[in-house]
């Protein structure tokens, strides 16, 4: 595998690149990521930058978790080709990218100027490793939304891929920030999925306030703190409306000092 630092490098010399972007401290999610981008018989690229513009609590910046050396092992066992770990450096002269409205709500109103660090750093990525494809989670499906829209509009060539979800036996969403919670706290954070999953086995648009309701009530008394629940068009991110053909539900707790979110799609309603 092939480590690179230097922002300069010539990614061009590599044809037909997948690009799996992360801010390390792997986990199964990240690495089922780098499997569908093997799957394209291309030349993987995964980058690992922990990115302070996207951060805007310094402390949670400071605190995330770091394991480069396993990261990685992890990568040359999934057959990472490239492994890019750019310095700080990249931040130099970057062009601010403002991300769309659709920034505007779920985690970016919790999280002022989120989006805009996240479409900076990745569209920085984007110009220097110039990839054909490009992977995310869709645990963070604000996210991939925004950047899919990016996508389209300035790297026309470039496809996004959207990765389901990767979670533990008891359906909690791998997350590197699930390293930061206690072996209760772990435990308990499975409550988050199963809640969504009861709205989704009971979805009716004449019910959902209802069990949206629940499910934070039940949340409250386990000791999470719901930052949103919210559910709407999948596709659009706007309100739910007649030409809505799925729904994500979307959420985002504290437990303690962790923020976790995860989500669901709900296809018939
Ligand atoms: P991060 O290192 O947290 O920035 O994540 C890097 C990429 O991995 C992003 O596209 C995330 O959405 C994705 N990712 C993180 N956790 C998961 C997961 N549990 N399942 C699927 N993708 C994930």
């Amino acid at each position: 595998m092939i480590q690179v630092t230097s922002s300069d490098y010539n990614f061009s010399k590599h044809r037909d690149i997948a690009f799996v972007p992360t801010m390390g401290n792997l986990h199964e999610g990240h690495l089922n990521l780098i499997k569908e981008a093997k799957l394209r018989s291309c030349f993987v690229v995964v980058s690992i930058f922990i990115n302070p513009l996207q951060f805007n609590d310094a402390n949670d910046l400071n605190n995330y978790p770091k394991s480069i050396d396993t990261d990685i092992k992890l990568l040359e066992i999934a057959g990472c080709d490239l492994v890019f770990l750019p310095d700080e450096s990249i931040l130099h002269d970057i062009d601010s990218i403002k991300a769309s409205d659709q920034s505007n709500i779920l985690c970016g109103k919790s999280r002022p100027g989120h989006f805009d660090g996240v479409l900076t750093i990745v569209n920085r990525l984007f110009n220097i490793i110039n990839p054909k494809i490009a992977f995310f989670g869709l645990k963070d499906y604000q996210q991939f939304i925004l950047i899919k829209n990016y996508a389209f509009e300035h790297f026309s060539d470039l496809l996004i891929i959207g990765v389901p979800t990767s979670r533990n036996i008891a359906g909690l969403a791998l997350s590197s920030r699930n390293n930061l919670l206690s072996a209760e706290e772990l435990s308990l954070a499975s409550n988050i999925y199963k809640e969504l999953y009861k709205i989704k086995t009971n979805f009716s648009l004449n019910n959902v306030d209802l069990l949206a309701n629940v499910a934070k009530q039940n949340l409250t008394m386990l000791g999470f703190n719901v930052d949103y629940l919210d559910y709407l068009d999948a596709f659009t991110l706007n309100e739910v409306n007649s030409s809505t053909s799925t729904i994500i539900i979307a959420i985002a707790v504290y437990l303690g000092e962790i923020r976790l979110i995860d989500n669901i799609l709900v296809n018939e309603i």
